[in-house]
């Protein structure tokens, strides 16, 4: 596998284009960003935490029927995954109140739901990430309604997959972010990343925060929580060294 020319660079990801037409390489970057990029910083090791973390949970989401654009582990930053076109949606599922739900509905964190929920936004940092609707969504071409349902049954099916697997380790899944693109076929498949960056973590004990809020919310700490939640997902899945 020869690395190409970096196609492109996100705020916590570069990609690079590889000798095979179908496949790229993700590096992962220790910067952090949030509110839209309006806070910024460095968490030390992130990116080889959330690279490891993120193949070892795709890895067991595959073996579960959940198909994903992970192909890979090239290096302690680096993944081979398969090229797709994004769908300019971020999928949210909540099990428990916290974040822009408790703030958007006037609620506290912590609420455990009966059911989880699923809402979109549309990926644009232009528009600061939209919330957006199944019709607005359609209307504005972003995703078929066909390739809507596919999601929205693999985005439930991953929430199961993953609750259960934190809870092994005793750990809460409040909430988390998906991404999903199409292969070249027009598969839809689970493609970024899913890490501590994107999922609200918390110690079922003690209700610890072992996610990027952290950062976003200034708690300190910030490096051992990341350290700490791989340790929990390493006592229990098997982790490249
Ligand atoms: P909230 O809408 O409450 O801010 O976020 C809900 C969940 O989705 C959290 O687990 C959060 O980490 C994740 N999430 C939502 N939007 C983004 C985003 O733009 N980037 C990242 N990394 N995670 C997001």
């Amino acid at each position: 596998m020869i690395k190409g020319s970096q196609l492109y660079e996100g705020k916590a990801k570069k990609v690079f284009a590889t000798d095979e037409e179908e496949l790229l390489i993700v590096s992962y970057k220790d910067d952090a960003t949030a509110f839209n990029g309006l806070k910024k910083g460095t968490i030390v090791g992130k990116g080889i935490i959330n690279n490891k973390m993120s193949n070892a949970l795709m890895r067991l989401l595959e073996k579960s029927g959940v198909p994903t654009h992970y192909v890979k582990e090239l290096s302690d930053r680096e993944t081979l995954v398969k090229k797709v076109r994004i769908v300019p949606l971020e999928v949210i599922i909540r099990n428990i109140s916290a974040g822009s739900f408790a703030k958007r509905y006037g609620v506290e964190e912590g609420i455990v739901f009966a059911s989880p929920t699923i809402e979109f936004s549309y990926k644009n940092d232009d528009l600061g990430d939209p919330l957006i609707n199944d019709y607005h969504a359609f209307a504005l071409n972003l995703v078929t309604p066909k390739e809507l349902d596919i999601i929205k049954e693999y985005s439930f099916k991953i929430n199961e997959i993953l609750k259960s697997f934190w809870k092994s380790c005793g750990v809460t899944l409040v909430d988390f972010k998906l991404e999903f693109g199409r292969l070249s076929n027009g598969d839809i498949v689970l493609a970024d990343e899913i890490s501590p960056d994107t999922c609200r973590l918390w110690d079922s004990e003690t209700g610890k925060k072992l996610d990027k809020d952290r950062f976003r919310r200034d708690l300190g700490g910030v490096e051992d929580a990341y350290q700490e939640i791989m340790a929990r997902l390493e006592s229990k899945l098997e982790v490249s060294k």
